[in-house]
């Protein structure tokens, strides 16, 4: 069709309307944009425009990138004119122009023209989404998660505003999510984080905004009115990995937590982290779930980093040893075995278990300790075997941290092996544990010990998620009831306490297992024990904790009879 007057002379309205709306990309205006579009196409008879937009080549093959309409009015059969544009980022754009069958086709000079928009317009959007893609790139990590630059970015748009206090900031990292990967599997696993991530930012809403650190660790902020239920969600967040099967999870994590108050002075985003991140950092160091960021924390922090550095040292200086407490036979008075607790003489001092175990069961450090301990315990049995003397079976306590070492069992064999002992003479001890994952990889530690004849003790029964069925499910062969649930003298006989306690032991071994009871240290408390038929006592009013040379020499005689 001919290019009338009139015609051309819209045509070149257009397309300085076009050209000035190019050349502001900064404000588009979707209306503009389809307005000046759908005068475009209905002054050229186009039916339908059809932009294409792919991140590489590979999904353009693949088809995985976002078509969009721009313009249709439902009529557009035949492409005309095609376009491919592939700048040097490698992105692709096409752009495909439709016209109806029964119109008439484009002039040589229509076409000419069409085209020259076209390329306008396509540069257009090309411009558009690439920035577009420039901002998803910069805010979102490879596996799109908001990112911490965009963290800072919204924490910089609220002090802008002035509207920086009255918000928490925390730092998270979950638990145990190396367990649940290799539980679940990788993809799972993947599936799992994306559910955390919603499930928070579902319940930050519109005010706030989370981003992932990397791994699993993630940044929220969000108003203090959330305070409560955000910090509540992180001791368990529930997880269907597999709708299929109905599996659910429950995922928790430890926080470290900076609360923004007037009093804060925040002006700057990058001050949020200098404080959430070491709180998280002591929150996992010391096992505690959250930390709250205050000037304390690093303090703390360099006692933490110092006495990590000073048991690297402990370790090799032997300033570490075993001290031995007994088990007391409560009918005979008799020493049927002992548990190895460890005692770190450091600078002319005694250091307790419970002033550096938690610090050391945030890193791996904790494994060395015990295999120490393991191998001290071994090396002493061998010696007393080696004088004639009589050994009863020593406990020895692992830490929850070894659970997921494959070659646990084959690494306490070697030992036990190379110092050629029985086993009969040993025992591990191993606390119960909270989540499904753990319970797995607990179950196959014991029944592997079970299985070579090595006794496994549940300890400290009672203190904490006590659940039969993690009683019964797996293979132990002593429950170490403890002392949260024996009671005191000052308890009435027919008293609660007593009642939950009787219940206890006669449950345990109602199902096969020995018990014994820890931290009896009254006369009152080992007849509660015989009345209950409990039949092992270990606590202070036999002994405490003893050093090897002392209770070596109880070995022989029966030093507790006149005590029962
Ligand atoms: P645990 O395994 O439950 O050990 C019993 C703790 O109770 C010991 O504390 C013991 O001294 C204390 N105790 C014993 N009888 C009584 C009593 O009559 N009254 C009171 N109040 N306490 C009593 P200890 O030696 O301070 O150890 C504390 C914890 O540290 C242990 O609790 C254990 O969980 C951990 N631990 C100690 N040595 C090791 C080790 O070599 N490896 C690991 N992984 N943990 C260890
Ligand atoms: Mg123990
Ligand atoms: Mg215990």
């Amino acid at each position: 069709m001919e290019m009338d007057k009139d015609r051309l002379w819209k045509y070149y309205q257009l397309m300085e309307q076009i050209t000035d709306m190019t050349c502001r990309l900064e404000d588009f205006d979707r209306e503009e944009f389809v307005n000046l579009l759908s005068q475009f196409c209905e002054l050229f008879r186009i039916a339908k425009g059809v932009t294409e937009f792919y991140t590489n080549r590979r999904n353009e093959a693949e088809k995985k990138g976002e078509i969009l309409v721009d313009f249709d009015n439902g009529r557009g059969e035949i492409p005309v004119i095609y376009r491919r544009v592939s700048p040097p980022s490698g992105v692709v754009i096409i752009g495909t122009l439709y016209m109806a069958k029964d119109d008439e086709p484009l002039s040589d000079e229509e076409k000419e023209k069409v085209d020259m928009v076209y390329r306008l317009l396509m540069s257009f959007i090309a411009r558009n989404r690439l920035q577009r893609t420039v901002l998803q790139f910069a805010f979102t990590d490879e596996d799109g998660f908001a990112n911490r630059r965009s963290m800072m970015n919204f924490i910089d748009e609220k002090i802008v505003k002035g509207e920086q206090y009255g918000n928490i900031a925390a730092c998270i990292n979950l638990k145990n999510f190396n367990a649940i990967n290799q539980e679940v599997g990788r993809k799972k696993g993947d599936y799992i984080l994306r559910s955390v991530y919603e499930y928070l930012k579902n319940e930050i809403g519109e005010d706030g905004h989370i981003s992932r650190l990397g791994g699993d660790n993630f940044i929220l902020f969000f108003r203090n009115e959330l305070r409560d239920k955000i910090l509540e969600s992180f001791s368990g967040i529930p997880v269907e990995y597999d709708p299929v099967e109905h599996k659910k999870i429950i995922v928790s994590a430890r926080a470290g937590v900076f609360v923004v108050t007037k009093e804060t002075e925040l002006t700057v985003p990058g001050q949020i982290m200098e404080r959430i991140y070491p709180a998280v950092q002591i929150a996992r160091q010391s096992g505690q779930d959250i930390v709250f960021y205050d000037g304390k924390i690093i303090e703390m922090r360099e006692h933490v980093a110092k006495v990590r550095k000073d048991f690297a040292r402990g370790l090799e200086k032997k300033e570490i040893v075993a001290f031995y407490q007994p088990k007391v036979d409560v009918n005979t008075g008799k020493i049927v075995g002992a548990e190895a607790l460890c005692r770190w003489f450091r600078n002319g001092q005694t250091v307790m278990p419970m002033e550096f175990i938690p610090i050391l069961e945030r890193s791996m450090d904790i494994c060395r300790l015990d295999f120490f301990m393991f191998e001290t315990v071994c090396a002493d049995i061998r010696r007393w075997l080696d004088e004639g003397r009589t050994v009863p079976r020593i406990s020895v306590n692992f830490s929850r941290k070894h659970l997921n070492n494959p070659d646990l069992l084959g690494r306490i064999l070697e030992i036990i092996n190379r110092y050629e002992i029985r086993r009969k003479y040993l025992e591990i001890e191993l606390t119960e544990t909270t989540t499904d994952v753990e319970f797995n990889q607990l179950n196959r530690i014991v029944t592997g010990l079970h299985r070579e004849g090595i006794s496994a003790s549940v300890d400290d029964f009672g203190n904490g998620y006590s659940s039969l069925n993690l009683i019964r499910s797996i293979p132990w062969d002593v429950i170490k009831i403890d002392r949260s649930l024996l009671p005191t003298d000052s308890d009435n006989e027919e008293g609660i306490t007593n009642r939950m306690y009787s219940h206890v032991v006669s449950m345990a071994t109602d199902i096969g297992l020995k018990c014994i009871t820890e931290g009896v240290e009254t006369k009152r408390q080992v007849d509660i024990l015989r009345k209950n038929n409990c039949p092992v006592a270990q606590g202070f009013y036999f002994d405490k904790p003893l050093p090897a040379e002392t209770f070596e020499k109880l070995l022989e005689g029966t030093p507790y009879r006149d005590k029962i």
